[in-house]
């Protein structure tokens, strides 16, 4: 089964937003700038058939002879980019930083074979392919982007600024937000994952880190003055809604030092962290397991485990979790 419904929704002043149909892994919010010299995305849907609805939707608000020309990438995860194929003549702008964790991804294929692969009698299994199952890669080239950079690019699009700031290790080695002046807004992509009250959102999840940085990097994205926050999962937020969620993150920050003091390993603290139920809207918790386990690496110097190894773990973590849950998952 494909995923299909996501929605544009107008911001303001030529800016837009495609919001996915609901929340879960690989679902990310993505932007369209529109001027009369041209149209860029920020972010692009996961798969080609997500993508290809973004396009469709993008171009019925492009004046005649205007393309989308240009992607900034905010992050090197295939669910921000690998639906760039779509746009084969674009320019795909990334921070320098980006391909050092472009390595540690899978490529497309390699992915949509080990979902469709996978022994669902194994927890690993089950689990990528219920929640990576309705996305098909099965012909999805390797995304290249053309430009990198680092620290500051300030572009321009028809009379639009637009300026793209490079970010130390948070979300994954090589983030960048994108901050719109003349809109007064911000793509934050995943270093934030936003929940409301009227639209829960899922637990976020941090490959590189520290938190310290994550932090900082909300931080940043509030000092910019924006009004409108974009962020790479999530409902579109105000200011409000990024003070929150750095309380989350501190929140976990702070656990997850006392649970590496005494001496806690990584999966009890993320269970424990989750019977405190201080976030019990929120979707995905086995996503402590890889934030939790990526604060502690800063903490004790250890390496980063791979991809699978780490993925292991959180399905393992989200078979325990549902199987001790009487009211049933989020999804
Ligand atoms: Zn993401």
């Amino acid at each position: 089964m494909s995923i299909t419904g996501g929605a544009i929704v107008d911001l303001r002043t030529d800016l837009y937003a495609w919001l996915p149909p609901r929340r879960g892994w690989g679902l990310a919010n993505c932007g369209l700038l529109v001027s009369p010299r041209g149209a860029l995305w920020i972010d692009t849907p996961y798969d080609p058939l997500l993508a290809g609805q973004f396009l469709v939707e993008s171009e019925k608000l492009l004046p005649d002879g205007v393309n989308v020309d240009r992607v900034i990438v905010t992050h090197a995860n295939g669910d921000h980019f690998w639906g760039a194929g779509v746009l084969p003549d674009a320019e795909i702008i990334a921070t320098r930083e980006a391909k050092e964790h472009m390595h540690y991804e899978p490529t497309p294929r390699q992915q949509h074979a080990l979902v469709a692969d996978g022994d669902p009698a194994t927890p690993l299994g089950a689990y990528l392919g219920r929640h990576f199952g309705d996305f098909d890669w099965s012909a999805t080239e390797p995304v290249h982007p053309t430009t990198y950079f680092t620290g500051e690019l300030e572009l321009t699009l028809g009379d639009y600024a637009v300026q793209v700031s490079a970010l130390p290790p948070a979300h994954t080695t090589g983030d960048l937000i994108v901050y719109l002046p003349t809109q007064r807004t911000v793509f934050s992509g995943d270093v934030i994952f936003s929940s409301t009250p009227e639209q829960p959102g899922d637990h976020p999840v941090h490959w590189a880190g520290p938190l310290d940085n994550v932090i900082d990097a909300c931080e940043r994205v509030l000092a910019t003055g924006a009004e409108v926050i974009v962020p790479g999962h999530g409902p579109v937020l105000g200011p409000d809604g990024v003070r929150d969620h750095i309380g989350y993150l501190s929140y976990v920050r702070e656990r997850a030092h006392a649970l590496h003091a005494a001496g806690v390993p990584v999966p009890e603290a993320a269970r424990r962290v989750v019977r405190e139920g201080r976030y019990p809207a929120l979707g995905l918790p086995e996503r402590l397991v890889v934030t939790i386990g990526s604060e502690y690496r800063h903490l004790d110097g250890s390496a980063l485990p791979g991809v699978l190894r780490v993925m292991s773990e959180v399905a393992a973590f989200a078979q325990e979790t549902e199987a001790s849950c009487t009211g049933g998952g989020p999804e």
